[in-house]
C-alpha cells in the first residue's frame, strides 16, 4: 500500500465513484465504522453530469484507479472507487474482471448467476472443493494532489448449487464463504457480510491507511 503523498490531504469529504446503491451503502457503512469518532466522514455520491467511467482496464486495480482518478479530476475532491471480481477455479478464474457482464453487456444479477450455475454444471463441478471460488476487491483512493492509496481484500469460498437467501446483491445468493456456518452471503445480515467480505476487508485496509487504524 502506498501512503498518500500529502498527509494534509487526509479526506473528510470524499466522493464515491459507484452509482450502485447496494455497493454505496456497504462502502459508507464500512468507512464510517473505521473513521469512528476521530473523523467526520462525508461521502458524496457521484454528481449528476459526471459520467460513469468505462472499465477498460485489464485488472481490478487498473479499473479502480481509472474510476477514482477520473472522479477526483472531475470534482476536485478526493475520490474513492473499487472494482470487484469473482474467480471460480473450475472456470479457470472466470468471470474475473468481467464479473459484472458475465452473461453479456447489461446483464442482470439473476442472469449472471444463471450462467455461472450452468457453466459449473457443464464443467461437472460438484461439491465445495470442485466449486471453489473467491471474491477479490481492489479499493483505491485518489487525493486532490494525485496521491494514491490502494488496498485489496479477498474472501475464499465456494459456489452453492442453487441460490439461497434474499440479502445482499449480485452473486451473494450462491457464494458460501469459507470458515462460516454454510450460509451464503445472501443469508447473512449486512454486518455479518461486512465482517468477512472482500469489500469489507479492502475498505477496512483502505480506511486504516486514510484515517489510521481504528
Ligand atoms: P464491481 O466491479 O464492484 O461493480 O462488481 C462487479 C460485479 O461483481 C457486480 O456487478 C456484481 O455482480 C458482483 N459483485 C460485486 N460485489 C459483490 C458482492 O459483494 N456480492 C456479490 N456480488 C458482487
Amino acid at each position: 500500500m502506498t501512503a498518500p503523498a500529502d498527509p494534509g490531504a487526509t479526506p473528510d469529504r470524499m466522493v464515491l465513484a459507484t452509482a450502485n446503491p447496494d455497493k454505496a451503502a456497504e462502502i459508507a457503512a464500512i468507512l464510517a465504522e473505521v473513521a469512528g469518532d476521530t473523523h467526520t466522514l462525508e461521502l458524496v455520491a457521484r454528481p449528476y453530469g459526471v459520467p460513469e467511467v468505462e472499465e477498460t482496464g485489464e485488472t481490478l486495480e487498473e479499473n479502480a484507479l481509472l474510476k477514482a482518478r477520473a472522479l477526483a479530476q472531475a470534482t476536485g475532491l478526493p475520490a474513492v472507487a473499487d472494482d470487484t471480481g469473482l474467480e471460480v477455479d473450475a472456470l479457470d478464474g472466470a468471470p474475473g474482471v468481467h464479473t459484472a457482464r458475465f452473461a453479456g453487456e447489461g446483464a442482470s444479477y439473476a442472469e449472471n448467476v444463471v450462467k455461472l450455475l450452468a457453466e459449473l454444471e457443464s464443467a461437472g463441478a460438484d461439491g465445495p472443493e470442485a466449486r471453489a471460488a473467491r471474491f477479490k476487491t481492489v479499493a483505491a483512493a485518489v487525493g486532490t494532489d494525485g496521491s494514491v492509496l490502494v488496498a485489496e481484500g479477498v474472501v475464499e469460498g465456494w459456489i452453492a448449487p442453487a441460490g439461497r437467501g434474499t440479502e445482499g446483491f449480485g452473486y451473494d445468493p450462491v457464494f458460501v464463504p469459507s470458515g462460516g456456518d454454510g450460509r451464503t452471503f445472501a443469508e447473512m445480515t449486512p454486518a455479518e457480510k461486512h465482517a468477512t467480505s472482500h469489500r469489507g476487508r479492502a475498505f477496512r485496509a483502505l480506511a486504516a491507511g486514510l484515517f489510521g487504524a481504528p
